[in-house]
């Protein structure tokens, strides 16, 4: 396998817009290792001007793409998917080095990330229509489904490869061209899967790829330009807002995947021990950054020690907080200064409104943006950790009494992503499945992500679904022909 600085050699640092393109002037912007805060290597930043170069090319490619037989579409997914999968080693390495995760975690996102391309590569021939006569008679009705053309998509750091693939394998399915912009963070994983594509026989202009440190200024003229069909973004609430309504100016078709504040709720006649490690999963993956991590344990008072007492230790016993590319290490760190700061303000907000900490509660200081996995318990209502989305390893636990109470307490979000519950007793486990405000429910399940599922949120986290056979329909237009 490559080593770390072969990588960062060979790894594309142009924008890709049928190829590798210089950004205007020269211009580049640094990537840093969260590990150490040092420049890892510099990437082209894109001008307003590139972008427009950008849809250019997807609004040359879109016919063709379009025409191409969706079996051809499908195979080029799949050779994508199997191209990923022969690198997937130089993939993790890349995303550990640029978003600090541990190796492991990396390995797992480059697994779910290619399988959005397998998984497409086989929707790709499944779009269909429908053929009816008209129950008055009059005549017949032809359902047909098209793509809706060049596609935006802006993505966030968290998943520098899954959150992409789970937009780029259904637009190319479905037969869209698309520009992605990756998070500023993050921008290497994407141009490396932008060269991979075009190695497996993608063709130019179906998909570029437009790293910025400009976002807004950048993506601002793409959504108001009319050739754009469709904004899709995956990211935070506030942003999210912003765009949405940006792009009310031209009723832009959008799919918004924002933030969540996941509710995970144990109740006394729950597995405790299988709660405990559904909780380690549900809180740890991807270091407590994503936006699928419980953020707030709802413990019904029966279980409600053992269960805080248990995780102590779990997480004690197998957290070991250090540079994701150092073997040992099952916890990297944040993506910043300004995340680790707001990790450590709710911890502290959380304790001088009363909360206990039972585990880690500060950050160890030094290079790079580690904070270790913390628990709290006893965090009262005030503190803000319960209404706010933490983004990091730190989990606080709240008692309930009664199952209302408890269902209650999960929903007093604005967000409604995913949710948590376990329980041993099916008809609880169905109500409160029922009962929950969020797009997806885990029963007794601590990671509930498959790319053959449909992914999105209510609530303030958004709109849209990916992955499933619904993830194809937010690229597709239905027209309605009527015959006699
Ligand atoms: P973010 O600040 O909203 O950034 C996301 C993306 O939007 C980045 O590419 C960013 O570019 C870009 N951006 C920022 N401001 C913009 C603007 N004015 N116009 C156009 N683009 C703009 O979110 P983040 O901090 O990267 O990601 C964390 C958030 O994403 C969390 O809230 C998390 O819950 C959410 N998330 C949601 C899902 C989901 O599926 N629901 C999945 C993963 C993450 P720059 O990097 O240049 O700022």
């Amino acid at each position: 396998m490559a080593s770390e600085s072969e990588i960062l050699q060979s790894v594309p640092t142009a924008l890709w817009i049928g190829g590798p393109v210089e950004a205007t002037g020269g211009a580049t912007f640094p990537v840093h290792d969260p590990a150490t805060g040092e420049v890892l290597t510099r990437v082209a930043d894109a001008s307003p001007e590139d972008a427009m170069r950008a849809l250019d090319a997807a609004v040359a490619a879109q016919e063709s793409w379009a025409a191409t037989p969706a079996r051809e579409r499908g195979e080029i997914l799949r050779a994508v998917f199997e191209s990923i999968t022969a690198r997937a080693e130089e993939f993790a390495l890349l995303m550990t080095l640029e978003m600090g995760k541990a190796l492991p975690e990396s390995r797992n996102e480059v697994r779910y990330g290619a399988e959005f391309f397998r998984w497409f590569s086989e929707e790709a021939v499944r779009v269909h229509g429908r053929y009816l006569h008209a129950p008055s008679g009059t005549g017949r009705i032809v359902v047909h489904k098209q793509p809706v053309g060049p596609c935006l998509a802006i993505t966030p750091w968290n998943f520098p490869l899954a959150m992409g693939t789970r937009k780029i394998g259904p637009a190319l399915a479905a037969g869209c061209t698309m520009i992605v912009k990756p998070a500023s963070e993050t921008p290497l994983t994407m141009l490396l899967l932008a060269e991979l594509c075009s190695r497996a026989g993608l063709p130019d202009g179906v998909l570029s790829v437009i790293t910025t440190s400009r976002s807004g200024a950048v993506t601002g003229p793409l959504i108001d330009d009319p050739r754009l069909r469709k904004l899709t973004f995956t990211g935070s609430t506030e942003v999210g807002k912003r765009l949405v309504a940006s792009s009310a100016n031209r009723l832009l078709r959008t799919s918004m995947e924002l933030g969540g504040n996941a509710p995970f709720v144990v109740f006394d006649d729950a597995d405790v021990d299988a709660a405990v490690q559904g909780a380690m999963l549900a809180k740890l993956r991807n270091g407590g950054e994503a936006c699928t991590a419980a953020n707030r344990f709802h413990v019904q008072r029966g279980v409600l020690e053992e269960f805080t007492a248990k995780l102590v230790t779990a997480m004690s016993d197998s957290v070991t907080l250090g540079p994701g590319t150092d073997p040992s290490t099952t916890l990297g760190p944040l993506i910043n200064e300004d995340q680790l700061n707001t990790v450590s303000e709710l911890v502290e907000d959380a304790v001088s409104a009363g909360a206990t900490v039972r585990l880690g509660g500060k950050a160890p200081g030094g290079p790079g943006w580690f904070y270790p996995a913390t628990i709290l318990s006893d965090v009262p209502p005030n503190a803000r950790i319960r209404t706010e989305e933490v983004f990091g390893p730190v989990a606080p636990v709240i008692g309930f009494d009664t199952e209302e109470e408890g269902l209650a307490a999960a929903n007093d979000t604005r967000y409604g992503l995913v949710s948590y519950v376990y329980t041993r007793d099916l008809d609880r486990a169905l109500r409160v499945a029922e009962g929950l405000e969020s797009g997806m429910v885990g029963v007794n399940r601590g990671v509930i992500s498959d790319p053959a599922a449909p992914f999105g949120g209510v609530k303030e986290s958004g709109f849209g679904r990916e992955g499933g056979s619904e993830g194809i329909e937010e690229y597709l237009s239905t027209k309605y022909i009527a015959l006699t």
